[in-house]
């Protein structure tokens, strides 16, 4: 297996498409091409990580959170970025970044979270904007069934639990050809009346690339017509943070034990306590200040992420508890899915879950 192949199978589970645009994510270091000996699981890639891969012969790392962020104007090995850069480098070493690609994919960080913590009936917190796209274009009338199935075997027609989704009309195209061109119908320099079908179809961002060389590919014309459009529908398949509920309420501060224990946190920072039960439960993992305000109005009693400022905590309001856990915390059992994922979908393969504890923050 080469590591475009492994990270392929990574991109089913969270497409590069829905990272944001801040993110640094993808491979950012190694060839894409080179055969990978086994997959070595981290949260962090640090000089350790490297080290670790290295002494268990492992020559990609999936990386949770990008190595590289900002701009890298140097490889001197002058801060430790540059390293572990380095000493990837030296080492044939691959690194791959998943971060928001994965917080936003609805089998990811928030998935995992909810999972840990028993919540039913969840849905994404903030479902992103501009990932569902539609696709218009024109094909003769007996070509029309077939490139139906084409597209919708693309990733093309789905919409929410239904598949094959499309709409046809019938009507009359036409067409001149001019110089050079090679009409497949129609006579060169007059113009051709075409009895054509219109098929409209959606597809989510991610599937743009295949649905639209399926089109290209499987449409009789040498110019293709056809329109692709951004729709301001939201998608409830991809977005960051999850809501969900608990089986039955219970007291807030058997809740926070609770997370405590489960999540294996050192202590909780947390808004006023309300003294009502807790039965909706919001989460983010990583940095989630941005996104209370959206647990407030998902009417959440409770909203676990982690690296809320003094003030964020007052967004709070009393109408809900604001709780921040710490950011390794939240994003710990990522490694476990990314682990449990790829050991499923490639059996046979060596896949290590790192033994380093990355959490740079100590509690006295
Ligand atoms: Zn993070």
């Amino acid at each position: 297996m080469i590591v475009k192949q492994v990270t392929d199978i990574l991109e089913e589970l969270a497409p590069l498409a829905y990272a944001e645009d801040f993110d640094n994510v993808g491979l950012l270091v190694g060839d894409a091409n080179m055969e990978v000996t086994s997959v070595l699981v981290t949260l962090d890639t640090l000089e350790d990580v490297v080290d670790e891969a290295i002494a268990e012969k492992c020559n990609l790392i999936i990386s949770f959170h990008p190595i590289i962020f900002g701009g890298l104007k140097k490889i001197t090995g002058t801060n430790y970025v540059q390293r572990v850069v380095i000493k990837a480098i030296q080492n044939n070493i691959a690194i791959y970044s998943m971060h928001t690609a994965l917080d936003n994919s609805n089998q990811g960080v928030n998935a995992k979270i909810c999972e840990v913590l028993g919540l039913q009936n969840t849905t994404i917190l903030i479902p992103q904007k501009g990932t569902i796209k539609k696709l218009t274009t024109y094909v003769p009338k007996d070509e029309a069934e077939n490139l139906k199935n084409i597209l919708f075997e693309a990733g093309a027609g789905n919409i929410g639990n239904y598949s094959n989704c499309s709409f046809g009309t019938n009507g009359i195209g036409s067409y001149k050809a001019e110089q050079n061109a090679n009409p497949v119908k129609g006579e060169f320099g007059k113009t051709h009346f075409e009895e054509e079908t219109q098929i409209s179809v959606t597809f989510e961002k991610a599937a743009e690339a295949k649905v639209l060389n399926a089109l290209k590919e499987n449409h009789s014309y040498e110019e293709v017509a056809y329109e692709v459009l951004t729709l301001e529908n939201t998608n409830q398949n991809i977005g960051i943070g999850m809501v969900g509920e608990l089986e039955n309420s219970i007291p807030e501060t058997d809740f926070l034990s609770f997370v405590k224990e489960k999540m294996n946190a050192e202590g909780i920072r947390h808004s006023a306590l309300l003294g009502k039960k807790i039965r909706r439960v919001a989460v983010l993992g990583g940095s989630g200040a941005f996104a209370i305000n959206a647990a407030k109005h998902a009417n959440a009693d409770i909203f676990i992420s982690s690296d809320i400022k003094y003030h964020q905590f007052y967004e709070a309001e009393g109408k809900m508890i604001v709780a921040d856990i710490g950011h390794y915390e939240t994003e710990q059992f990522t490694k476990n899915l990314l682990v449990d994922y790829l050991t499923k979908k490639i059996p046979n393969f060596a896949i290590r879950l790192s033994g380093c504890k990355t959490n740079p923050i100590k509690y006295f």
